[in-house]
Formats: structure tokens, C-alpha cells, sequence
């Protein structure tokens, strides 16, 4: 999962779900919550609408999916500056 909700922080505006534009997140109990994390592109839409500072994005997870990899953003950050 790259996306995570701290359901005390949230206030159930909902405001997350309309702005992720790969359509990940729902709502259930009125917080949000990550239904289809597998669809999830790191674009941090949800992370910088929320006012609350409820949502992070993991950054680094798509590129694993991508490559089937283990490889985090800073891996290949590392790899590019010793290589
Ligand atoms: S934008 Fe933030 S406060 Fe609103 S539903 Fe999403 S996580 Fe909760
Ligand atoms: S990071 Fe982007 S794709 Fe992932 S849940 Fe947030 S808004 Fe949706």
C-alpha cells in the first residue's frame, strides 16, 4: 500500500476521494480509506488536497510495482550517483 489515512486526523469531507484521479480511495465509517491501493500512481493529488494532513503517499512503491522490483526511489536515487 503507498497511500495511508490517519483516521483521527480525518474529518470525513470527502474531499480526497473526488480528487484522486485514478479513483483509489473511498469512503467507509465517514473516513476515508484506501479501497484499491493497487491503482495507486504516487501522484500525491490526495497528500496535498487534504487540509488536514490526514493522507501520506509512500513515494518509491510504483516504481517496485513497475519493475516488479524491491527498488525504492532513493535505491535507483543511489544507484544514478555512485554508478
Ligand atoms: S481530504 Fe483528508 S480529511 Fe477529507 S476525507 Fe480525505 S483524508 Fe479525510
Ligand atoms: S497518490 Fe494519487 S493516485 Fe494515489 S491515492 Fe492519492 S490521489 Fe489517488
Amino acid at each position: 500500500m503507498t497511500v495511508t489515512v490517519d483516521k483521527a486526523r480525518c474529518t470525513g469531507c470527502t474531499v480526497c476521494v473526488q480528487s484522486c484521479p485514478s479513483d483509489v480511495l473511498r469512503m467507509k465509517a465517514s473516513k476515508a480509506h484506501v479501497a484499491y491501493p493497487e491503482s495507486c500512481t504516487d501522484c500525491f493529488t490526495c497528500e496535498l488536497d487534504c487540509t488536514r494532513e490526514a493522507l501520506k503517499v509512500v513515494p518509491g512503491t510504483i516504481l517496485a510495482r513497475r519493475n516488479d522490483k524491491r527498488k525504492t526511489i532513493e535505491e535507483v536515487f543511489l544507484w544514478h550517483t555512485t554508478a
